[in-house]
């Protein structure tokens, strides 16, 4: 049986990946045109941390970080957050503090990674590793680098935030 179930909120600019990473860490797909599913609440997976089933709920929003309109009831609960940038995206990387904002205000302190997804597209970059990893630390959130398209360290990072929770 369940020992714990984790709700983890995913945040970030329109087009970094949130809704392909929620798929590819559910279901294990990926595909190129993920239709925006609006009604869609949340997806989950169930995992083991120390011998103890954990259940964890993805919740994506449905574009509605587009108009920066994500209502109070999406963050309601929440236990951990993903912070998500593309590195193909400038405008994305430099809104991660506002993103980190936000979700303080709803949710207070809560584990917190930080994700640049679409690391596949590295020779594409339009941010410094450096910048990065200091806003990290600035921030003081962990960073993990991902690949949804390839599978790169999806896992890890609900697997860090899962291992955080557990140890509250
Ligand atoms: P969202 O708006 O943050 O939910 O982003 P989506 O999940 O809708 O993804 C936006 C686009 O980026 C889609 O075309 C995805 O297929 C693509 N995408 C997502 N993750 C990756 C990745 O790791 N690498 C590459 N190359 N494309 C990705
Ligand atoms: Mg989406």
């Amino acid at each position: 049986d369940i020992e714990l179930a984790i709700k983890v909120v995913i945040v970030g600019n329109g087009g970094v990946g949130k809704s392909s990473m929620i798929q590819r860490y559910c279901k294990g797909i990926f595909t190129k045109d993920y239709k925006k599913t609006i009604g869609v609440d949340f997806l989950e997976r169930q995992i083991e941390i120390d011998g103890e089933d954990v259940r964890i709920m993805l919740w994506d929003t449905a574009g509605q970080e587009e108009f920066d309109c994500i209502t109070k009831a999406y963050y309601r609960g929440a236990q951990a957050s993903v912070l998500v940038f593309s590195t193909t995206d400038r405008a994305s990387f430099e809104a991660i503090k506002d993103w980190k904002r936000k979700v303080e205000n709803e949710c207070n302190e809560i584990p917190t990674v930080i994700v640049q997804n679409k690391i596949d597209l590295i020779e594409q970059a339009v941010v410094t590793a450096d910048e990065v990893e200091t806003l990290a630390k600035m921030l003081n959130c962990r960073l993990i680098r991902t690949s949804v398209k390839e599978d790169i360290n999806v896992a890890s990072v609900f697997r860090y935030l899962a291992t955080k929770c557990h140890q509250l």
